[in-house]
């Protein structure tokens, strides 16, 4: 079998499916959400078809796993016809690895009635909140620009910023959009680099525009977690994952730290771990934590192996 991984499925798949014409013209209608990745997902699918025609393939959509978000969290409070209209919602990404860690927490706990908060933590970042195993609120919205702040991309922002700017810079909507994505965050503010590991090593040096993005970094972070605690009516398992969350031993330190008044504790010296699923709270912190290495192939693969069976 072949496993696609396909970054839209619009409001219409709840899950991982096989591949049909109608799930490859759907694919392409939803294009509109995302027009980097939408349309090249469907070239190559219809390659692979022409070269390997007998062997089943199956699409494993990233935002399925947050189809289960009820209205009054995926909706945005502008006129209602635009959502009937034009299906302007929250989507949010990164599903994926969001349904393979928390579901790695409850195999690891033997337990699937856990509320779980999920920071996927890398270039892109989402915190997502699982309750009995399901997606109850995400941070990405219409497309993976909003939340926390990123390598690369602003996270939230009060759109009022965008029609100022562009009249100021003599620029267009596109062009906002594209700093908004590709030149904002770590690297926007630290006017150094999007890559955690630089602005790590710059802070070290001294440099404060760096310890400046880190600090709005870790500040975005903490306001979703403590957001997502109080909606869930608490939290059992805070899993840290991606680049900078399974590797980046400070941040998740200055995250934890700031969680302090909801009792939640970090091991300092269980902490001092990369990429390995490790417990990483202390014994008598309220929240377990947990350090889970995310592995989206592996989800893609279960999930077409399950399918084509
Ligand atoms: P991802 O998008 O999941 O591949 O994550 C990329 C991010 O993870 C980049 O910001 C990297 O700097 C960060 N990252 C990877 N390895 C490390 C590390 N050893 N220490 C700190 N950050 C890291």
């Amino acid at each position: 079998g072949i496993g696609h991984r396909v970054v839209h499925g619009g409001d219409k798949y709840t899950d991982s499916v096989v591949v049909t014409d109608k799930v490859i013209e759907d694919i392409i209608r939803f294009s509109d959400y995302a027009p980097l990745h939408n349309p090249a997902h469907a070239v190559c699918i219809k390659a692979f078809k022409e070269v390997l025609p007998n062997t089943p393939m199956t699409v494993v959509f990233d935002t399925a796993f947050h189809q289960t978000m009820s209205k009054d969290r995926y909706l945005y409070a502008t006129p209602y016809e635009w959502y009937e209209k034009y299906q302007v919602r929250k989507y949010g990404a990164h599903g994926t690895s969001h349904r393979y860690v928390s579901k790695k927490v409850s195999e690891e706990l033997g337990r699937d009635d856990l509320k779980i908060i999920v920071c996927h933590l890398g270039n892109g970042s989402s915190i997502t909140a699982v309750k009995d195993g399901k997606c109850v609120d995400t941070s990405m919205g219409f497309t993976p620009l909003a939340g926390v702040v990123m390598g690369t991309r602003s996270g939230d922002i009060d759109v009022s910023l965008v029609p100022y700017v562009m009249e100021k810079e003599g620029k267009s909507v596109g062009e906002i959009l594209e700093i908004l994505n590709k030149k904002s965050g770590f690297l926007g503010i630290s006017q150094l680099s999007s890559d955690s590991r630089d602005i790590e090593d710059a802070i070290k040096e001294g440099n404060e525009q760096a310890a400046l993005a880190q600090k709005m970094f870790v500040n975005s972070v903490v306001k979703y977690i403590s957001q997502y605690y109080v909606e869930m009516g608490g939290c059992d398992v805070l899993a840290f994952t991606a680049g900078i969350g399974e590797n980046s031993i400070s941040t998740r330190e200055e995250i934890v730290e700031q969680l302090a008044c909801l009792g939640i504790k970090l091991d300092l010296e269980a902490n001092n771990v990369r990429g390995e699923l490790t417990r990483i709270s202390s014994s008598d912190s309220n929240t377990l934590v947990y350090l889970v290495p995310t592995n989206e192939e592996l989800m893609i693969a279960m999930d077409t192996l399950a399918l084509i069976k």
